[in-house]
């Protein structure tokens, strides 16, 4: 019966297509006079509507209702639509920001490993380093000079012309293993060196060290002097491979070695 498609209610079909049948079952109703057949209460409700009118009836009524019902799902849908848009867009953003927090963070670890790197890099080379054992003077006399003075028949070290007082450093980063007197060597100290060599330095007129104690490359350890078997002020320096007298090594080959300009 054309009455029952135009009382559907939801998803209607067009406008348009909804006035026919309302036409159409208007138009049944002047010819049949049944009234009370009528299954729509839209169009009941709406008695005054003149017959064949498509203004004011129920079904006018009911396309703006279902129209209002799609306009709100489409509002609702797009409400969604943009928070979940928006969801997205502050996840993104919060994980740009970790990101660059991130990286910001593994630059400043970064910056502060490599000041480290240099900061160590700088104190081995300080530690390294190697200087004269007593500055602004010269060579006297030279390695393995011959003699009377010397006990082994000939120099077992270098002198380096100095008055009484001069200051005398350790020629590089070590540990006092002997410091006081030392026969014909008058006051002296012994330097057991990080390299595993040894230094000496003697005839000195006073000791600021004692054994047992680390020294820094150009730590003072003395004072120049003419103690012990000397002909005058002077220091007497020697480079040793061991502790003990006799295993001397040539001390210029040995500073130049330890990249001393002598
Ligand atoms: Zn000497």
């Amino acid at each position: 019966m054309a009455f029952t498609r135009a009382t559907g209610k939801h998803r209607a079909p067009s406008r348009l297509s909804r006035k026919s049948a309302h036409v159409a079952g208007v138009a049944a109703l002047a010819t049949t006079g049944v009234i009370g057949t009528l299954a729509s209460p839209a169009l009941a409700a709406a008695p005054d509507a003149a017959p064949g009118s498509l203004e004011d009836t129920g079904l006018n009524q009911a396309v703006i209702t279902d129209t209002l019902a799609e306009q709100l799902d489409a509002q609702a849908e797009a409400q969604e639509l943009e928070a979940q848009e928006a969801a997205a867009k502050a996840a993104a953003q919060a994980k740009a920001e970790a990101e660059a927090k991130r990286k910001a963070e593994a630059r400043v670890k970064a910056a502060r490993e490599a000041k480290e790197r240099a900061d160590r890099e700088a104190e081995r080379q300080r530690l390294n380093a190697f200087q004269l054992p007593i500055a602004g003077t010269y060579v006297s006399t030279g390695y393995q000079t011959g003699g009377a003075m010397w006990s082994s028949g000939s120099h077992t070290g270098i002198d380096f012309h100095a008055a009484s007082g001069s200051t005398v450093v350790s020629v590089g980063a070590g540990t006092v293993v002997e410091a006081g007197w030392g026969g014909a060597y008058g006051n002296n100290v012994v330097i057991r060196m990080n390299d595993g060599t040894y230094t000496q330095y003697g005839h000195l007129s006073s000791v600021s060290v004692s054994a047992g104690q680390t020294v820094m490359p150009g730590q003072q350890i003395g004072l120049s002097g003419s103690t012990g078997n000397s002909s005058g002020p002077h220091l007497h320096f020697e480079a040793r491979t061991g502790a003990d007298y006799g295993s001397d090594i040539d001390p210029i080959a040995y500073l130049r070695s330890h990249g001393v300009n002598v």
